[in-house]
């Protein structure tokens, strides 16, 4: 394999990435040719493409080159009643009264068509979300039919997830998704409100819709019976018409607390069930006696990863005073080291920006920190000419009242903090409105569990960061939203118990 690296010494004096000699890869680019992205996408509603009533679709774009990639429709209130509609009589007629066997095969049929198509999937995810391809084909695809396996499974056992009771669906879910997991994101909504006997209508993010059609095409291919799932495209306005819509029964929403608590409001007063699942600010403490270059690398992964679009992102750092000094200066090697570029390139570890608008977000952030006096240490790395991109960043000097310790940033920068004892770092940690997850680094288990009850956070890893499995639910406290996803608890927001 040496054959296929060459080092190159392109380090900048006073560049974060230090004395590391850097080590090149030669391209290892992942095809594109075997992927059917259509030219144009229809809306998927009681089981067919059709054309939006409203005439108009948008580009869809390649963030990585601003190249177009597709026209997605663009649903407006007519469209969205056309596919309530369809949900509805779906519902009635054959989705609530057939075997919870029979829903579980459907369910099946989804997860093991996605498997098939999983390399399909992972490239338009790649080119249509700017995710590094290594992390499409290696978590996003494998959990979304992970999850689609895991809800199959409770579908005909629901009297057993909740004993003593008589279970009954809600009727139509109204599901909303953001733009950070595209494909995962449907799996989290639809797997288990199918599974427990609900039908759907889903509005994917307008910049990354095409796996989610790529999902009706599996849907069609599956065989469920139509308007059982109907997913529709459009904007903002798409969204708004979908949870005001009367005849939905159930309302889904990820993405950021700003229209959480819009969407929250709009339905006060209203028969309609919500759940919320929102930003985060999330605290990764290190402690002294933590292995430090294990540590070191749940950092980098837990701010990073799919270049910081992860509403739990490990983003405030916390580290004992005594190790800032050693950290900090592993971490400037060790971001110097990141492969920023191309995200179809296999060795790629922190791909584009998913779109401008969130680009000039963390820009304007990443400009306060430096005014309100915080130290930055930004990788070196060159980054293409074309697309959306920010270095792998981070801040140390960070004061806990600024806004790059308080807001969140949604993108690869990280805020370096320290603390002396457990109980000031618990009191730093809680201090945000937010409250979705927290990662803890030391060698006692005592203190672990001892952190682990006083966080404020509905998701706690120890010893490791980001790490996502069907069975376990998720979800926040505080301003990072309600309900749970995953587990057994996920299925409570679609179920009715008497
Ligand atoms: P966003 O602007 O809130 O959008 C989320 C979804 O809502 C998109 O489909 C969006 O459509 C739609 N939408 C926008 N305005 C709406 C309205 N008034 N009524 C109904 N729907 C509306 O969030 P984003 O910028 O796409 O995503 C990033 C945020 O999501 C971050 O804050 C992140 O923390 C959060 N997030 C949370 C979780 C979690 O599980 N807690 C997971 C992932 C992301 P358009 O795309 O067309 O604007
Ligand atoms: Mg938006």
């Amino acid at each position: 394999m040496t054959s296929q690296l060459e080092t190159r010494d392109r380090l900048t004096p006073g560049a974060a990435s230090s004395a590391l000699a850097e080590w090149h890869y030669s391209p290892s680019l992942e095809a594109t040719d075997h992927v059917k992205i259509q030219p144009r996408y229809n809306l998927f509603i009681g089981g067919k493409f059709v054309e939006p009533h409203s005439k108009r679709w948008f580009e869809t774009i390649n963030p990585a080159t601003e190249e177009t990639l597709s026209e997605m429709a663009e649903a407006d209130a007519e469209d969205v009643d056309r596919a309530v509609k369809e949900a509805r009589r779906a519902y009635e007629k054959t989705w609530r009264k057939i075997a919870p066997s029979e829903r579980a095969k459907y369910i099946y049929r989804i997860a093991r068509l996605i498997q098939e198509k999983s390399r399909g999937l992972a490239v338009a995810e790649t080119m249509n979300g700017g995710k590094p391809i290594k992390e499409s084909r290696d978590v996003d695809i494998p959990l979304a039919a992970a999850h689609f396996f895991y809800y199959a499974g409770w579908a005909d056992k629901l009297e057993y997830a909740f004993p003593n009771r008589t279970v009954s669906p809600v009727g139509v879910a109204g599901q909303i998704i953001p733009w950070n997991f595209p494909l995962l994101m449907a799996a989290w909504k639809l797997a288990p409100a199918l599974a427990a006997g609900n039908t759907v209508v889903l509005k994917p993010a307008e910049t990354t819709s095409i796996t989610s059609l790529m999902l009706a095409e599996i849907i069609q291919e599956a065989d469920l019976p139509p308007g059982v799932v109907n997913i529709i495209t459009g904007a903002g306005a798409t969204g708004a018409a979908l949870v005001n819509h009367a005849g939905v029964d159930k309302i889904a929403f990820t993405g950021s607390t700003e229209v959480g608590k819009r969407i929250q409001r709009s339905l006060a007063g209203t028969h309609k069930k919500l759940t919320l699942e929102l930003g985060g600010k999330a605290p990764n403490i290190v402690f002294e006696d933590a292995p430090i270059d294990q540590a070191v690398e749940g950092i980098i992964n837990g701010i990073y990863f799919n270049q910081g679009h992860v509403c739990c992102a490990g983003s405030r750092l916390f580290l004992q005073e005594s190790i800032l000094e050693p950290v900090v200066r592993k971490l400037r090697e060790r971001i110097g080291t990141l492969r920023v570029g191309n995200p179809l390139d296999k060795n790629t570890d922190v791909g584009a920006i998913n779109s401008r608008a969130q680009l000039e977000k963390i820009q304007e952030l990443v400009e306060s920190g430096t005014e309100e006096g915080a130290e930055i240490f930004q990788s070196s790395c060159s980054v293409p000419d074309r697309g959306f991109w920010f270095r792998p960043t981070f801040f140390t000097g960070v004061a806990a009242s600024s806004r790059i310790a308080q807001e969140e940033i949604f993108g690869p920068v990280l805020s370096v903090l320290t603390f002396r004892t457990p109980e000031e770092a618990i009191e730093k940690a809680n201090n945000t409105p937010y409250g979705l997850s927290a990662g803890v680094w030391t060698e006692k288990g005592s203190r672990i569990l001892k952190m682990a009850q006083k966080l404020r956070a509905g998701v706690i890893w120890a010893n490791t960061y980001n790490k996502f499995d069907p069975a376990s639910p998720f979800g926040g406290y505080k301003e990072s939203g309600f309900g749970r996803e995953g587990g057994l608890h996920g299925l409570s927001p679609y179920v009715v118990l008497t």
